[in-house]
C-alpha cells in the first residue's frame, strides 16, 4: 500500500533519513522505534509531502506520492496526526474537527462522520464549544486522533501519540489506535514507548541514524536481544 524506496531527506547539512527504505501492507499496524534523533518524525513528515526529498521516491496504491503538495497526498487518502497534538488552540473542538474533513466536498457525510467522533469521544462532545487550547494534554490528543480520522483515510499516521500523557490516558489512547486498525484503517506509528508499540503493532522497523537497521514481526522484535537491550530495559 505504501512504499518507501531509497528516501533521503536532509536539513541542510543534517541528514534527517539516509536511504530509508519501509514498506506497509494495507491493513496492517506498523510502528518505527529508535532513539531521539533517528529519523522517525522526518519519515512520517516526508510521507506527508512536509519535506521534499533529497532521493528515492513514495508511492501510495501504486501511485507516485512523493514530489506531490501536502493537500494532493491527504486526498489518496493519507491523514497525519503529528507530534505534540498540534490542535488549534484558539479554535473550537468543533471547528478543529471540521478542518480535519476540509477537503472533503461530501460535506453531508462530514457531519455525520462528526456526531459519530462525538459518539466515541463523549468528552468531545462534552466539550465541543470550548477551545481546544482550554482541553488537557490527553484530551487535546484524542482531538488531533478524531481530527485525523474526520478526512476518513486509508492510512493514518500517529507520531509519537503518547508523549507526555498520564497512564490511564495512554492506555486509552493505544485502546483508540487498536480499535481504529481494527475498522480497517492501516495506521503507521511512531512511539517512544518501545515495549508498548512492541506490543500492538504487527512489524516495526527500527532505526538508527537515518537508517533502518532492523525489522521484524512484532514477536521477532521483542525477541531480538540486541532490541532487548538497547530499548526494552533488559
Ligand atoms: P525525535 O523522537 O527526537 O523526534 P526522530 O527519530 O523523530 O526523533 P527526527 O525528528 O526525524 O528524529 O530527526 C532526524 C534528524 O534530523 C535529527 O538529527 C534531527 O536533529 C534532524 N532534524 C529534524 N528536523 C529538523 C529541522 N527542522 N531542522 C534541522 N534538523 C532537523
Amino acid at each position: 500500500m505504501l512504499k518507501l524506496d531509497q528516501v533521503t531527506v536532509r536539513y541542510g547539512a543534517t541528514v534527517g533519513i539516509d536511504r530509508l527504505s519501509i514498506e506497509v501492507r494495507e491493513g496492517e499496524l506498523v510502528t518505527l522505534i529508535g532513539a531521539n534523533g533517528a529519523g522517525k518524525s522526518t519519515t512520517l513528515r516526508a510521507i506527508s509531502g512536509l519535506e521534499p526529498l533529497a532521493h528515492g521516491q513514495i508511492h501510495f496504491d501504486g501511485h507516485r506520492i512523493s514530489g506531490a503538495p501536502p493537500a494532493q497526498i491527504i486526498d489518496r487518502g493519507i491523514a497525519h496526526c503529528p507530534e505534540g497534538r498540534r490542535v488549534f488552540p484558539q479554535l473550537t473542538v468543533r471547528e478543529n474537527l471540521e478542518m480535519g474533513a476540509y477537503r472533503r466536498s461530501d460535506r453531508q457525510r462530514a457531519r455525520q462522520d462528526m456526531e459519530r467522533m462525538f459518539d466515541k469521544f463523549p468528552r468531545l462532545r462534552e466539550r465541543s464549544g470550548q477551545a481546544a487550547g482550554t482541553l488537557s494534554g490527553g484530551e487535546q490528543q484524542m482531538l488531533a486522533i478524531a481530527r485525523a480520522l474526520m478526512s476518513r483515510p486509508r492510512l493514518v499516521m500517529f507520531d509519537e501519540p503518547s508523549l507526555g500523557l498520564a497512564p490511564n490516558f495512554v492506555e486509552m489512547i493505544f485502546e483508540l489506535i487498536l480499535e481504529v486498525r481494527r475498522s480497517g484503517t492501516t495506521v503507521l506509528m511512531v512511539e517512544q514507548n518501545a515495549y508498548a508499540a512492541l506490543e500492538m503493532c504487527d512489524r516495526a522497523y527500527l532505526l538508527e541514524g537515518g537508517h533502518v537497521v532492523t525489522t521484524g514481526t512484532s514477536r521477532e522484535m521483542l525477541a531480538n536481544p540486541d532490541i532487548r537491550k538497547a530499548y526494552l530495559g533488559g
